[in-house]
């Protein structure tokens, strides 16, 4: 019997199994693969500021440092943020093979068992607590828990099997592609990002630098919108720009753009992270949400332990703190995103144009959108009320 089972080792998963930990409860953690951390799905770009609120920057995990971005209009007209006008926003390139695993073991330092290789199959409520079916290698076996915290990212079984509603639309996920590639020329102080719909129909293309001569390249689509599958114009796109470009390791994998959910809780159940669809719908950046949403669900786990009581009215304690937190975030930029959706390549033009030369600020979704509205009142007048 532990207080709490965590399935997924990823950063929701080893920040709510950290925390519960450090809040004297018995956790397991069990991850389906067979190291933690790997295959990376992820770009591995994240805010200075918000991860120092988490873990302690360790250089062993940080691919790379940089100080401002590159904004490419569909015309190339281009934009740069520099160090003064990023702020804190930009930041880190992870090396999230590392970074997942030093989470983990810090969940690990606090108390928490970790088995890996081991797949959560089932659940069944029975008598207030929960049994959880874990598969090993062909082997079932169950483990008793009042509360599980499904951090199994964005085709969460945990939520599923839970009764939650997380199911999403083709419209709601964005398809990516990324490789890492060596041997490519770039200005390592820089993100890069390009936009168009001849290029990446309902998304970007990013590249976050790792170190010289070699970044994360990807792209994301909606589908809705795409002629054709990501992999395809992101090989379009390197074929032409990065003609010597080596790629030494591919990912796929699709981003929820759904914005905030209802609820991320039943009885005996929180989900955190992808699993609860916690990942900007206009960046597709989750990490940062994903810790938040797992610390939260971590503190709320040990009050309901505390507290003898596991209900979904109870844990809607955990949706209260994460809905305050980043819920709001979450709206605001689903309909933003709806919004670029419904734009055509001269539209995109006239907007990261008018943003040339200005002081910018800090390197925020609704701080660059504030500008872009005070420069284009007419073409976004309809969502001035969500930004001031
Ligand atoms: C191409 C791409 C680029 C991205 N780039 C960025 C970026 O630059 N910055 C950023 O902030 N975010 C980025 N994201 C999003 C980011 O990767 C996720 O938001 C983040 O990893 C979410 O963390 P998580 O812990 O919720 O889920 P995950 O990291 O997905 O972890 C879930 C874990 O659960 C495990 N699991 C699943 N099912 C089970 C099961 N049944 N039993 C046991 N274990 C299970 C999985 O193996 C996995 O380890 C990107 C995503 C993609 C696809």
């Amino acid at each position: 019997m532990y207080d709490v089972v965590v399935v997924g080792a990823g950063p929701a998963g080893s920040m709510a199994a950290k925390t519960a930990a450090e809040n004297g409860l018995n956790v397991l953690m069990v991850e389906k693969r067979q190291e933690i951390g790997v295959p990376v799905r992820c770009a591995e770009g994240v805010s200075k500021a918000e991860l120092a609120n988490f873990v302690e920057i360790d250089k062993k995990w940080i691919a790379a440092e940089v100080v401002g971005a590159k904004i490419y209009a569909p015309n190339g007209a281009e934009i740069v943020l520099a160090e003064e006008h990023a702020g804190n926003e930009v930041g880190y390139i992870l090396e999230r093979k590392i970074f997942d695993r030093h989470l983990a073991r810090l969940a690990v330092k606090a108390g928490a068992d970790v088995i890996v290789k081991t797949a959560a199959i089932g659940l069944e409520r029975k008598d207030g607590t929960v049994k959880v079916k874990l598969k090993r290698m062909g082997e079932e076996w169950e483990v008793e828990a009042k509360i599980v915290v499904g951090a199994d990212g964005v085709e969460s079984r945990i939520g599923k099997l839970a009764g939650i509603d997380t199911t999403l639309k083709l419209s709601e996920i964005e398809s990516c592609t990324q490789y890492l590639m060596s041997n490519i020329d770039f200005d390592p102080d820089y993100t890069y990002f390009w936009m168009g719909n001849e290029i990446a129909p309902g998304g970007y293309i990013w590249l976050f630098p790792k170190g010289e001569r070699i970044a994360n390249v990807g792209i994301g689509v909606m589908p809705s919108k795409a002629k054709k599958e990501a992999k395809e114009y992101l090989d379009d796109f390197v074929d032409e720009r990065f003609k010597d470009g080596k790629i030494v390791e591919v990912v796929a994998g699709g981003v929820p753009v759904r914005g905030e959910i209802e609820t991320a809780v039943a009885d005996n159940v929180m989900l955190a992270g992808d699993a609860a669809h916690h990942a900007d719908p206009i960046t597709g950046g989750g990490i940062i949400n994903a810790l938040k949403a797992g610390k939260y669900a971590g503190i709320v786990a040990a009050e309901a332990v505390e507290k003898k009581n596991y209900s979904a009215e109870f844990l809607r304690k955990y949706d209260e703190l994460w809905k305050n937190d980043f819920g709001k975030t979450l709206r605001r930029n689903k309909i933003l995103q709806e919004k670029i959706l419904s734009m055509d390549d001269e539209t995109l033009n006239k907007l990261v144009g008018s943003l040339a030369g200005k002081n910018l600020g800090e390197m925020s979704v609704r701080n660059i959108t504030i500008h872009l509205i005070k420069a284009n009142p007419r073409l976004l007048w309809d969502i001035k009320d969500l930004f001031f």
